[in-house]
């Protein structure tokens, strides 16, 4: 049995915190690396699985860099505000503030015992005043660049959340958080206009080292579409109705246009035969979700409005319906419909009798393009347009449609403005006052920050907890002194985590977020790894956040994170996802009590997959506890090695071990890069079995590279087993730390396998040489015989009737 234990963990976390192992040192910024893991949320009072996973991995990554000569930023924090801890408190009576505060407590503690190398100077907890005050600065600077507004809209709203949901946050028409179908409600609110950004936001994808999925997540997010706006003259009026439309090619094809139900235009429009039947469409309409909506499998409703519009090109009397797959909040409220060649307006047109006409048919005769055809094609039926492709009509119809002054070429973006409002108590307060002399007045950046009070009653009732602390709620205007009221309403979570990695650097600050050159010289993040499950949001949000920034003044690079890799998931071992109801979680405190932390660590890292995950198993933790007692026993075998002394001239089975040492370190270093832990770890028991093996096989040995080659051997599995690595390379005899050590080099000239030069005789004659690895199998040296230039013509036309090879000599072919 080997002696590494927990105890091992406790006797060198407490030497490096002694000697300061991991500070940062903020002198040498030449060679900086940033590397970052997306911060957890105190929810529950312990690290699961998933931190593990994460942070562990993450952190043999960085201590492979440090080693690398990297001087590595390496901080840690919590990201404290939000609804779990609200909703723990609602149950359970305990407020939200004492929850976090001990869970952050328990978290820190369990983070120091992983033994990793967060520099917990840095330390960031975003629902500390001290860090919220700058929170509430980001809101200011937003809202003076005129990139936070306020506006009355219709919000997402979770009846039994109580509260006002983002886009992001419904996930199929359901609450994220608690699975309640997700209602529609009219508030005014605050929002984030991260629309202004979305070009920036797509263009600046294709350079970053992202997943490449994690980048077409945000591609589709965002939502991109390059099209044009039409306008649609009404019959006897001078209104008109504005469409969008990405298929102007198929604007002959138009038959009637649709409107959304809730759309302004449709009191005016409306016959007055038709106000009924409106009327009780509309009532309708409202009760249903959006995404029920915008259903493709539901059925089309809709009523005539009694209305008319011209056809923009061909003058033709066009009706106007509403129906509720078309959303006031989306485009211009209003479609143009070509039952021809879309789906949707096909089965409408179906259900209502409205004609179906071509315009566009297949490019290759025989395609089936049977109605509705929603391919591009060839045009038809469109007069002067006829026999264009539908990309060249694109462009030519949408000219002449600007020529007589009735549409033109946009670009439109899916992405919607960023809803920050919260009715919400654990949050950070939007820092505004609203003064009936003066509206909106933002808190003087002086006077922050606007504390959050203790005592309030968060019980929710749909309203912001805030407005019912008289207290809180009654201030002056900053401009006037006269009596004024404060915002209610507190910041969404991902608000906090938006510049969390910008506080870092410099988090004691109190004059400034950041100071400005020190931000600019240690930032972007180099490396940041988290769960994919924020690609579309998190992620979007610090982009926007950075850009925004960058253009108040403040920061001088555009993206935040430079390199990103998401952690798979680890599975219970039933190979579902672990949860508590199911009771199929993995305890790490469990295993790490029984087996150490860097057994843990180690079987994480080499059990899965790092980007994939995979379930849980026992047997694999069972492997790894043996193989790190495997390298105990050899380090002591190296000691009695060296002791015995002796010394041999370097032969095959010198430069073997040799050549399997410099594969090792070059396999570990450029897969351990790519967090390819698995195959790392796999290379380095591959080292010790070759150590073994020649420990075994040779009986005079070269104790010399035995200890070259176990001293790297320590110095490759450091990372990945830090306190074990440290006691080893104490007990070989080095000086402390090990990762004070450089990394090992490899040198390509080891790399090559022992080769030997075998005659080639065919008949008994040699005809030839060849030259094939020491260890190459038969199958190879046949092959490499076969193949010698002066050997073949000697086959040419005969049959082999054997070919016997004598290993390090020659290869004997026989023919007939
Ligand atoms: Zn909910
Ligand atoms: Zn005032």
């Amino acid at each position: 049995m080997g002696t590494y234990s927990t105890a091992t963990d406790r006797k060198w976390q407490k030497r490096w915190e002694e000697t300061g192992l991991y500070k940062f040192d903020r002198s040498r910024t030449d060679k900086k690396l940033y590397c970052l893991e997306m911060f957890s949320y105190p929810s529950g009072a312990k690290l699961h699985v998933g931190h593990w996973y994460n942070y562990g991995l993450t952190d043999s990554w960085a201590r492979m860099k440090r080693m690398q000569g990297w001087n590595v930023f390496h901080p840690m924090g919590f990201d404290a505000f939000g609804l779990p801890a609200e909703n723990y408190a609602i149950k359970t009576g305990i407020h939200p503030q004492d929850s976090t505060l001990a869970n952050i407590a328990t978290m820190e503690r369990q983070l120091r015992e992983m033994g990793a190398t967060f520099d917990w100077d840095y330390e960031v907890v975003t629902c500390l005043p001290e860090y919220y005050r700058w929170t509430q600065w980001l809101f200011l600077q937003l809202y003076k660049q005129g990139l936070a507004y306020r506006k009355e809209a219709p919000v997402n709203w979770c009846p039994s959340c109580n509260t006002v949901l983002a886009n992001e946050q419904v996930v199929d028409g359901r609450c994220e958080r608690c699975d309640t179908p997700v209602t529609k409600r009219n508030l005014t609110q605050w929002f984030f206009k991260i629309t202004d950004y979305a070009e920036e936001l797509l263009e600046k994808l294709d350079a970053l080292d992202w997943p490449e999925k994690t980048k077409m997540m945000q591609r589709n997010w965002i939502g991109k579409s390059v099209g044009a706006t039409i306008d649609f003259k009404l019959v006897g009026s001078d209104e008109k109705i504005t469409v969008f439309t990405t298929r102007a090619d198929t604007l002959f094809g138009v038959t009637y246009v649709v409107i959304a139900p809730e759309h302004p235009l449709v009191e005016k429009i409306t016959a007055p035969a038709q106000k009924r039947a409106v009327a009780d469409y509309q009532e309708f309409a409202k009760r249903q979700s959006e995404v029920e909506r915008l259903s493709t499998t539901k059925e089309k409703t809709g009523v005539f409005t009694g209305a008319y519009v011209e056809h923009p090109l061909t003058g033709e009397k066009l009706p106007v319906w509403i129906a509720d797959y078309v959303l006031a909040s989306y485009g211009t409220g209003c479609v143009m419909a070509v039952p021809g060649h879309d789906t949707r307006d096909y089965e409408f047109a179906v259900k209502y009798s409205l004609p179906i006409p071509r315009v566009i048919r297949a490019r290759e005769p025989g395609v089936d393009d049977a109605l509705p055809f929603t391919e591009y094609g060839v045009l038809v039926g469109s007069g002067e347009f006829d026999g264009l492709t539908s990309e060249e009509a694109l462009v030519r119809i949408v000219e002449r449609l600007q020529r007589e002054g009735k549409g033109a070429p946009k670009v439109t973006y899916r992405l919607r403005d960023w809803l920050v409002s919260r009715q919400r108590y654990w949050g950070a307060p939007i820092p505004v006052i609203y003064c009936d002399e003066h509206g909106i007045v933002p808190v003087p950046e002086d006077q922050l920050p606007v504390l959050l009070p203790y005592n309030v009653d968060f019980t929710p009732d749909g309203q912001s907890p805030l407005a019912k602390s008289e207290e809180f709620i009654r201030t002056t205007c900053p401009i006037c002194g006269r009596p004024a009221r404060r915002e209610t309403d507190t910041l969404d979570t991902f608000v906090d985590s938006s510049w969390y990695f910008l506080r870092y650097p410099d988090p004691r600050n109190e004059r400034e977020p950041f100071d400005q050159e020190w931000i600019n010289r240690l930032l972007p993040v180099d490396k940041y790894v988290g769960g994919p499950e924020h690609a579309c949001m998190h992620l979007l949000y610090a982009r926007f956040i950075t850009k925004a920034l960058r253009d108040g003044g403040f920061l001088n690079f555009d993206e935040p994170f430079t390199s990103l890799t998401h952690q798979g998931i680890i599975l219970a071992p039933d190979g579902q996802r672990m949860s508590k109801s199911k009771g199929n979680t993995i305890s790490p405190d469990t295993y790490i009590e029984q087996y150490g932390s860097d057994v843990f660590r180690l079987y994480l890292g080499f059990g899965f997959d790092y980007t994939a995950g995979g379930p849980w198993s026992d047997e694999g933790i069972k492997a790894i506890n043996r193989f790190v007692d495997r390298v105990e026993r050899w380090i002591d075998r190296s000691h009695e090695i060296a002791a015995g002394g002796g010394r041999r001239a370097p032969g095959p089975a010198e430069r073997e071990l040799n050549r399997v040492r410099h594969y090792t370190i070059k396999a570990v270093t450029n897969d351990a890069e790519v967090f390819s832990f698995n195959t790392s770890i796999a290379r380095l028991m591959e080292l010790v079995n070759a150590l073994n093996k020649y420990d075994q096989e040779v009986t005079e040995k070269d104790p010399e590279l035995v200890a070259a080659v176990t001293r790297d051997l320590i110095l490759l599995l450091a990372p990945f087993a830090p306190h074990f690595a440290e006691e080893m390379w104490e007990r070989l005899g080095y000086p402390y730390s090990v990762f004070n050590q450089p990394w090992p080099q490899y040198d390509e000239r080891a790399l090559a396998r022992e080769t030997v030069e075998l005659a080639v005789q065919v008949n008994g004659k040699v005809r030839g040489r060849v030259e094939v690895a020491a260890d190459a199998s038969d199958e190879d040296i046949r092959a490499a015989a076969l193949a010698v230039g002066s050997v073949k013509p000697h086959l040419h036309g005969k049959e082999i009737k054997k070919v016997v090879i004598v290993r390090d000599r020659l290869v004997s072919i026989v023919v007939a």
